[in-house]
């Protein structure tokens, strides 16, 4: 309602802009619009000198992809509506511009990229938890997305080029956990219905990141002995 009245002041101002971007434009061209935008945003702040494009493809699997040899990044109608939040749609879009980053390397690269693409994935996430961080989103947002729409299976159960789920979630907090620890100590997403589920599922491993990164009293009294 408030966007209305902005519109109706912009437009008694001659300035009818607004209007064509909030009423008339079809859902699809606001998608490609705001994915488009997002995706430049996120390549300025992060200062990135390599071109990518940014595309709303209708296809209705639940994916994103970059195209190795056109550095074009494809966001598919089907992940949409596991969406909730501008911070989710830019942990796709800086995954995939991890992606474009290393499809700017070269021919050989990009070979490589493609003959052992798991490998490159844990990589992705980590570089788009950087990339989100200086775009100004929120990496937790990382572990919610994935954790919606990166299915449970074992790389030698299927011919998916991602690793298990829950091993690129519990990597993404590791990294996250390490790196940029102040989103979560101070964590908007904490009762977020889908970082509960992860809190959950992931007890176990999170208590290993604790202690593997907590230094023990042993460690601390030699510390204060030197
Ligand atoms: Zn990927």
């Amino acid at each position: 309602m408030k966007k209305f009245i902005l519109c109706l002041i912009a437009f008694t101002m001659a300035i009818p802009a607004c209007f064509a971007d909030e009423l008339f434009l079809d859902k699809e061209t606001k998608y490609q619009k705001q994915i488009m935008q997002m995706g430049f945003k996120i390549l300025n702040a992060n200062q990135i000198e390599k071109r990518m494009t940014f595309y709303y493809d209708t296809s209705k699997e639940v994916n994103a992809v970059t195209a190795l040899t056109s550095k074009s990044i494809h966001v598919y109608k089907g992940i949409i509506p596991f969406m909730d939040s501008d911070d989710e749609l830019a942990g796709i879009l800086s995954h995939e511009i991890s992606h474009g980053i290393d499809a700017h390397k070269g021919l050989w690269r990009r070979i490589l990229m493609t003959s052992a693409p798991k490998s490159y994935e844990y990589q992705a996430d980590q570089r788009a938890v950087d990339l989100m961080v200086n775009a100004g989103y929120n990496p937790v947002a990382m572990i919610i997305i994935l954790n919606k729409i990166s299915p449970e299976q074992n790389w030698f159960e299927s011919s998916s080029t991602h690793p298990e789920g829950s091993k690129r979630l519990v990597a993404v907090y590791e990294y996250i956990y390490t790196q940029y620890p102040e989103y979560l100590i101070n964590n908007k997403y904490q009762n977020n219905l889908y970082y509960q589920n992860f809190l959950l599922t992931t007890q176990k491993e999170r208590k290993e990141i604790r202690e593997k990164y907590t230094p023990s009293v042993k460690n601390v009294s030699n510390k204060q002995s030197k």
